[in-house]
């Protein structure tokens, strides 16, 4: 039969990476040039069906400022999944994603699945991140990766689907 599964989903990341982006483009397919920051937190919910099931993701989209910084474990502790989010035009928030790798390795559900989105894919200009380097660092940690716009759409849907069909069928 098709199971029913409530996720937990946190997106953690750098201020300005994109995570609230995502977040609407997933939720509402729109993208604003000029989102607001958030504070504190900002909570979603959104269905996705894949083959075997139908997943109800429950998502908090977090501020990242380092003044929130206390904030994050009531946010990831819990959590069935984490898509941690950085910026391919910004090699500083790309630190910032390894950070948060660490900390959710060290703290977080060990059984999490975790996402790694390097966002703005369509600044390809901008670039300073390589996709090659993303990779290699993902699969040594230990999570997918792929590189997301917020803007373009691009694999927006896809990384949520690739989330819902890793989360455990209990
Ligand atoms: P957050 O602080 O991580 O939540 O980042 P926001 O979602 O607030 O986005 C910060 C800025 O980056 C906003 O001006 C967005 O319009 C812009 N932005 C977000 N995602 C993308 C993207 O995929 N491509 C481009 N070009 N800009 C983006
Ligand atoms: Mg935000």
């Amino acid at each position: 039969g098709n199971k029913s599964i409530n996720a937990k989903l946190v997106l953690l990341g750098d201020v300005g990476a994109g995570k609230s982006s995502l977040v609407l483009r997933f939720v509402k397919g729109q993208f604003v040039e000029f989102q607001e920051s958030t504070i504190g937190a900002a909570f979603f919910s959104q269905t996705l069906a894949v083959n075997d099931a139908t997943v109800k993701f429950e998502i908090w989209d977090t501020a990242g400022q380092e003044r929130y910084h206390s904030l994050a474990p009531m946010y990831y502790r819990g959590a069935a999944a984490a898509i941690i989010v950085y910026d391919i035009s910004n090699q500083a928030s790309f630190e910032r994603a390894k950070k948060w790798v660490q900390e959710l390795q060290a703290q977080g559900n060990p059984n999490m699945v975790m996402a790694l989105a390097g966002n703005k894919a369509d600044l390809v200009d901008a670039r300073k991140v390589t996709a090659e380097e993303a990779q290699v660092y993902a699969q040594e940690n230990g999570l997918f990766f792929m590189e997301t716009s917020a803007k373009t759409a691009a694999n927006v849907n896809d990384i949520f689907f690739e989330i819902a069909k890793r989360l455990p069928r209990v």
